[in-house]
């Protein structure tokens, strides 16, 4: 009887525990009751609005990224980003569930081709935040999903075509899986030898940093290609101190750091904004890439601002900033062989 039960604790504790950033993953706020409790609004207000939201795109909420919220703003910049709004079921003429018209341009399960030399690798559907505006709200990641065959077609296709010499690691959110699944796409796309290069594109290490694990930058550092990590931030009150400590060990770890953002109604709309946050980005090694105009996506239109404002913001900006930490404002109109500049 003692050496059954020995045997049965050896067993559990083989059993991988949760990293730090997983846990806080899987207790992420995920209603709209807890989420607006947590936030300090009042549900009588808020709640039915909430709801409707909620079930066309969940609530996703980690608490690192809630902590950075200010309590009882409903204007709060990073609230406006997860918060599920009435506005969300208003069907409007011009925008579409699948505005970048993606669903076309997939010659393989988990893979995307729109530009000749890089590749868009969709290595999962889940993300660790939900955001309103995403234009990927409506994607069916189920029928994306890969199995160990269907990662291996990927790898296939991939080798078959000389024209790439990129990969990028989208989703969802590539870091959502974990580093041993990170190190085994890696090493598969690193044994193609026509790529050089490994963009990742994730917004996981801003909203839970502590995803920055050591096997993650040693699976990074250690590959033969150049990394480059496209985090996605879109506000100054983004960047605390452990996000901006990840983003040291990354940049040790010999990965280059861009950002890109989308120009967001309520959020990050004016100068000061913007100018604030590219500073604070240069401030923690990260170089401002795109500021990408809102892509029509159903359900998001109350973000949505006009090309004349942003144009004029980038003006704007142009005088306030070094060419270096201006961002490029631009567009992605579906069938085009490269993003369209706006400014
Ligand atoms: S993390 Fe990225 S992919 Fe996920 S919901 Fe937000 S914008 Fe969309």
């Amino acid at each position: 009887m003692i050496q059954r039960t020995a045997t049965l604790v050896e067993v559990r504790s083989a059993e991988p525990q949760p990293e730090r950033w997983q846990a806080l993953l899987a207790n992420a706020i995920n209603t709209p009751e807890a989420l607006l409790q947590e936030v300090g609004l009042n549900p009588t207000e808020w709640l039915e609005g909430a709801e409707r939201g909620h079930r066309l795109f969940p609530v996703l909420v980690p608490k690192p990224y809630l902590q950075r919220i200010g309590y009882g703003d409903p204007q709060d910049p990073l609230l406006r980003q997860v918060l599920p709004l009435l506005e969300e079921g208003v069907t409007l003429p011009g925008y579409s569930p699948d505005p970048l018209e993606e669903r076309s341009a997939s010659p393989v399960r988990g893979l995307i081709r729109k530009y000749r030399s890089r590749a868009l690798l969709m290595v999962t559907g889940q993300c660790a935040i939900n955001c309103r505006y995403c234009f990927r709200r409506s994607f069916p990641y189920g029928d994306h999903s890969l199995s160990p065959q269907a990662r291996q077609q990927v790898i296939d296709t991939l080798a078959a075509d000389p024209a790439l010499n990129e990969v990028i690691l989208s989703g969802g959110d590539p870091l959502a899986v974990n580093d041993r699944l990170i190190s085994q796409w890696l090493d598969a796309i690193a044994g193609v030898s026509h790529i050089r290069r490994l963009r990742i594109h994730s917004r996981l290490p801003v909203v839970i940093p502590q995803r920055v694990t050591p096997a993650l930058l040693a699976a990074l550092s250690g590959s033969r290609l150049k990394v480059v990590l496209v985090v996605h931030v879109n506000h100054p009150q983004e960047i605390d101190a452990d996000f901006a400590a990840a983003m040291g060990q990354l940049k040790e770890a010999g990965v280059t750091l861009l950002n890109q953002s989308v120009i967001l109604r309520g959020v990050n709309d004016h100068a000061d904004t913007l100018e604030a946050l590219s500073e604070r980005l240069f401030e923690v090694g990260i170089l401002p890439y795109y500021l990408h105009a809102f892509d029509p996506v159903q359900g998001a239109a109350h973000f949505d601002v006009a090309d004349a404002k942003a144009t004029t913001l980038m003006t704007e900006l142009r005088t306030r900033l070094p060419g270096f930490l201006v961002p490029r404002l631009v567009r992605e109109l579906p069938g085009r062989p490269s993003k369209t500049p706006l400014d």
